[in-house]
């Protein structure tokens, strides 16, 4: 069995909590990203989630990332 090697890598990774209903907020995506901003969750897909990555992170609160599944599912 293998860990999520990320987890604490911010240290405010929550546990899986995105589901199928949650979509991404560009395309309509299965979301495996949320951005906190401004008090406002963000949801992302993988695609869209490491295209705005860099400027996410800069202004987020939270970063929630649950890529590593996509990983898994593949
Ligand atoms: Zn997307």
């Amino acid at each position: 069995m293998t860990t999520l090697s990320t987890a604490t890598e911010q240290g405010a990774v929550l546990e899986h909590r995105l589901t199928a209903v949650d979509r991404c907020d560009s395309c309509g995506a299965q979301a495996y990203i949320a951005a906190e901003v401004n008090g406002s969750e963000l949801l992302f897909c993988a695609h869209h989630g490491r295209k705005y990555e860099e400027k996410l992170r800069a202004v987020a609160t939270s970063w929630h990332d649950e890529t590593a599944r996509l990983a898994e599912s593949v």
